[in-house]
């Protein structure tokens, strides 16, 4: 079975790739975004993480006829109810300018004290077949907001972030450390099951 990956990201394909080889998945072949013909993205403009993926997962599976994949993700803080949320990639107003968004949110949270900093990381994944049957996973990463930035690796709100039980920010951690842990990583494992399913039944 052909899989489209809705995204832009190689990292997310290779995430996923390895994903499916670790759970002895091979009937699946993976397809970029740029193997297809092109298509207009759609506007991602859900309240929640699960409408985005949802709205990027149908238009691919609508404007290809393959199955889709496709994921929305950001980082919630508690103290902020569940802000930046959708609008973590944007939060500055200026879509993906890191140090921005990094900078805003630092300063929102200036004032508050270790015990109100929790926040995870979310991801939720789904997957839409070609007859527009959905399914779909979340993923979440706890952990709370440093006060200032931390680590050269990684990318968005890594730097800020420091997971649960690590004494290090996600941006000193490893690329296959993050990986292991992530909020991507857990979405997408729970929908091992259902792309193998699909796999069988086509
Ligand atoms: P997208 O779902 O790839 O569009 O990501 C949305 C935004 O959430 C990114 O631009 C980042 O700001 C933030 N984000 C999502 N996942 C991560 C992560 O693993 N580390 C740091 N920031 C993230």
């Amino acid at each position: 079975m052909k899989l489209l990956v809705a995204s832009n990201n190689s990292k997310k394909l290779q995430e996923l790739e390895k994903i499916l080889a670790d759970a002895g998945i091979d009937s699946v072949q993976l397809v970029p975004l740029r193997d297809v013909d092109p298509y207009e993205e759609p506007v991602e403009d859900g309240r929640t993480f699960a409408d985005n993926a949802l709205i990027k997962a149908h238009a691919g599976a609508r404007e290809t006829g393959l199955a889709c994949i496709a994921d929305d993700s950001g980082i919630a803080v508690e103290e902020l109810n569940g802000m930046p949320g959708v609008l973590s990639a944007r939060w500055s107003g200026e879509h993906g300018n890191d140090e921005a968004n990094n900078q805003l949110l630092l300063a929102q949270m200036a004032h508050v004290p270790e015990e109100r900093r929790q926040a995870a990381f979310v991801s939720v994944c789904a997957v839409v077949t070609p007859a527009g049957q959905e399914h779909v996973a979340e993923g979440r990463w706890p952990g709370r907001l440093l006060t200032s930035p931390r680590g050269e690796a990684g990318f968005g709100y890594d730097p800020l972030f420091q997971p649960e039980g690590d004494s290090r920010s996600a941006a000193e951690l490893s690329p296959e450390e993050k990986n292991a842990a992530s909020h991507r990583g857990r979405a997408l494992a729970q929908l091992v099951p259902v792309i193998e399913k699909l796999a069988a039944a086509h």
